[in-house]
């Protein structure tokens, strides 16, 4: 089953659903970063919810990006989607397996609950929206939800779970999203808090139902489908892309990489690629930054 994100809204449109699957995505993340269980359970969580939020938004330019620092031992988990459906992510940490006493792996033990999420929205305008809610268990789900309710004022139910196997493949992973629109009705509260209470963990949804579709309906029996989108890893970084970036040193630390004549070579932290400069070409990033300089 390939991964996607389907948008709905039912209860005569008083409430927006998003589901998504994730587990290319997330094994994508697992491979290039070596993550161990915990660290993958944190950060698939992570990317798969910041991909719902950006399956809103428009092409390449407009992204969202999330990053959780709970201070807990996985540090900083961040990802970043744009309305491409294109996801990239990092944590801290990729070494965590930490377990509860029932087996299950321990994400708030992870990422910790002393700290913020922030959520950072930008859709080409001059200043990008920020928002940021106090981290509430490290479990992820919730603590989107808590910042759906305080930051943007939306009573959000986020049921998101990523099942990590023994050989480290991830077995299932994804994400759904239940807003409630404004000005909804009481019944459709109600409806909704039962749902929130009924609702299996995601990871068995997605177990239960081969089409994101029918975990929808099993809720909300008269669910409309407004669109389908895809979703998947990519990292927009590129050797042209971190030659500005060295071009941005201060020019005695260029001279330094020059005069060693070891070249430069420069990690993406985004998706761990490694991108190697040479003597000369560390030549022609000090050259044209000088030129540069010259100009302005
Ligand atoms: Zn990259």
């Amino acid at each position: 089953m390939r991964d996607e994100i389907v948008i709905a809204q039912a209860l005569n449109g008083t409430v927006r659903i998003h589901i998504a699957r994730t587990r290319q995505l997330v094994q994508e993340a697992v491979e290039r970063h070596q993550l161990q269980p915990t660290s993958a359970a944190a950060l698939g969580r992570t990317m798969t919810v910041t991909a719902i939020m950006a399956s809103d938004l428009k092409g390449k330019d407009e992204k969202i990006t999330a990053i959780l620092n709970g201070g807990g031992p996985a540090g900083t988990v961040l990802a970043q989607a744009n309305g491409n459906g294109d996801v990239r992510g990092f944590i801290g940490d990729p070494n965590l397996h930490i377990s509860r006493a029932d087996g299950h792996l321990d994400v708030g033990a992870a990422v910790g609950n002393h700290g913020d999420l922030q959520v950072i929205k930008d859709i080409g305008l001059k200043e990008p929206f920020t928002g940021v809610a106090p981290i509430q268990t490290g479990e992820i789900g919730i603590d989107f939800a808590y910042y759906y309710a305080i930051s943007e004022q939306t009573p959000t139910i986020v049921n998101v779970g990523v099942l990590v196997g023994t050989d480290r493949s991830i077995e299932t992973a994804g994400g759904m999203i239940v807003q409630l629109l404004p000005g909804a009705p009481e019944e459709t509260i109600e409806f909704c808090e039962k749902v929130s209470q009924d609702m299996s963990a995601m990871t068995e949804l997605l177990k239960k139902h081969e089409e994101l579709e029918d975990i929808v309906l099993e809720y909300f029996p008269d669910a409309e489908f407004l669109d389908t989108r895809d979703v998947r890893w990519k990292c927009n970084c590129s050797r042209e892309h971190f030659m500005v970036s060295l071009g941005t040193l201060a020019e005695e630390d260029l001279l330094e990489m020059i005069n060693d004549g070891q070249g430069a070579e420069v990690r993406c932290d985004y998706c761990n690629s490694y991108y190697f400069y040479n003597t000369d070409e560390l030549k022609a990033i000090l050259e044209a930054k000088r030129a540069g300089n010259r100009r302005s």
